[in-house]
């Protein structure tokens, strides 16, 4: 099946992908290069793993709003290095939840004269549509990203939405009224239109509730198993105290803690993930676990400093990888164990040089795994373990 010929009549249009109208054995030799070029001066890098699924998999979903020539509302992507608005009635990427969910948001934006936001002019309200699906459970939500708190028809478009795909179980609302190309701009407030305010998933063998603005890894099911390594790696065992560094929703802490670890610390910047964080523990039974609102370089700076001890730490950073000041404290708190879990091999490769340079470590395993078919993101599992100086 690998070698079955993809094609998208997108392609090279809407700036989404980078290797859909390639084979994927070539996408995978492309990606482990990379990854080769990169890292392999810090051990082996292993063959990367291939996602189960090529198609369907992106179970977040976000779409600029915008008219197109002939004035009709559209939703889709801005072509690559550009502000041109190309419009995307589906992706083969996508979860189908989305596409039509999109369709909804589209049809009933015009039923209701609702306007697109226009960047130029400041005029008109809908920016972004996120559409949020549980790969296990299909529960679905739906952000409206706008630029004031009121638009027109507000109430009889949100329920216009649930009511024609039952699978939405909640409608948010974001403001954005700021000149930025973020979608969710960084501490903006969530209006719950309808529902609940978040979605439940299922993740190896957990349920995560899941807020608007709280990170989840847009391919769940490819996720389960990028989990399974990072666990297998860091061999955890019952006396242990794990730290999960930029633990958004609590995923990988609570897949730790859930293993039968001594305790489980998460920091996370974002409060309303750590929310859900908390509240993800409760609903799954897990007592030691604990979730702090923090800068993680700075929390872990001050931890260190107060004397807190940790046998393995997990690391998960955003594209712009860690800092020096998390690595500096991260060694001298002195883990047996680092697992660091990247989807910037250009940033790991930073972070490592200052690591192994630096700190008393050296790297066991890299393994690279395809969480983002069709694109060029990969992610990286680094396993690295304390250099014992009797050794
Ligand atoms: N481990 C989680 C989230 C990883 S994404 C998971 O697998 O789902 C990276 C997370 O780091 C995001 O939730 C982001 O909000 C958070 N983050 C970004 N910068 C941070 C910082 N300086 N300190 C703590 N958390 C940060």
């Amino acid at each position: 099946m690998r070698e079955k010929k993809r094609w998208c009549p997108l392609f090279g249009k809407c700036g989404g992908c980078d290797y859909v109208n390639e084979s994927y054995d070539y996408e995978l030799m492309m990606k482990w290069l990379r990854e080769e070029k990169l890292l392999s001066r810090y051990g082996k890098v292993e063959k990367i793993l291939p996602a189960p699924s090529l198609t369907g998999y992106r179970c977040k979903v976000q779409a600029v709003c915008g008219r197109d020539r002939d004035g009709k509302f559209i939703t889709g992507q801005y072509r690559k290095g550009s502000h041109h608005l190309f419009p995307i009635r589906s992706c083969s990427l996508e979860d189908g939840m989305a596409t039509a969910v999109l369709q909804t948001v589209r049809q009933m934006a015009t039923r209701f004269s609702i306007n697109p936001f226009d960047e130029d002019r400041g005029t008109g309200d809908l920016r972004h549509i996120l559409i949020r699906t549980g790969y296990f459970t299909r529960e679905t939500m739906v952000v409206l990203v706008t630029a004031r708190k009121d638009f027109p028809h507000k109430d009889d478009f949100v329920s216009s939405i649930h009511q024609k795909n039952p699978n939405v179980v909640t409608v948010v609302q974001v403001i954005n009224n700021e000149k930025t190309s973020m979608v969710i701009p960084d501490g903006a407030e969530e209006i719950v239109l309808w529902g609940k305010g978040y979605i439940i998933d299922r993740l190896c063998g957990l349920d995560f509730r899941i807020s608007a603005t709280s990170f989840y890894q847009v391919n769940p099911a490819q996720t389960e198993r990028l989990y399974e390594i990072a666990m297998n790696m860091a061999r955890l065992r019952s006396t242990d105290t794990v730290i999960d560094a930029y633990c958004g929703t609590g995923t990988i802490g609570l897949v730790a803690a859930k293993r039968g670890v001594k305790k489980v610390i998460g920091v996370e910047s974002n409060p309303l993930a750590v929310k859900d964080a908390i509240l993800n523990a409760e609903a799954n039974g897990i007592k030691n676990a604990e979730f702090i609102a923090d800068d993680a370089s700075k929390w872990l700076k001050k931890a260190q400093k107060e004397g807190l001890k940790c046998d393995v730490l997990f690391m998960d950073p955003p594209r712009s990888g860690s800092s020096e000041e998390f690595l500096a404290a991260a060694g001298r708190m002195n883990p047996e164990v680092i697992v660091y879990i990247s989807c910037n091999p250009e940033t790991l490769s930073r972070d490592l040089r200052y690591i192994t340079r630096f700190l008393p470590y050296r790297v066991l395993g890299i393994q690279p795994v395809d969480l983002f078919p069709g694109s060029e993101h990969v992610e990286t599992v680094v396993l690295m373990s304390r250099v014992n100086t009797l050794d």
